[in-house]
């Protein structure tokens, strides 16, 4: 397997992971299994840190969600289904 094949491969497990909320690397999944006491997010300590909270919520994301979605007040406007 070449080098772009195994990030493709990748990268389609983590968007799996995060559509099932159990990306390996959250506190949410960790505590799920017992490796971690709390799922709350240890980055910023404001709830617990699961994929909605990695994509809509982060502090860290911030810039990232400005630039897709804009001054939107509620991110969630631009989410179907939320
Ligand atoms: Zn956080």
């Amino acid at each position: 397997m070449d080098i772009s094949s195994l990030r493709h491969s990748l990268g389609t497990v983590v968007i799996h992971q995060l559509r099932l909320n159990r990306l390996s690397s959250t506190a949410s999944y960790q505590a799920l299994i017992g490796q971690i006491p709390s799922k709350t997010c240890p980055h910023s300590g404001n709830g617990d840190e699961m994929a909605e909270h990695l994509q809509l919520h982060r502090p860290k994301w911030a810039a990232e969600r400005q630039r897709y979605f804009g001054d939107s007040i509620d991110i969630t406007d631009h989410v179907p289904g939320l």
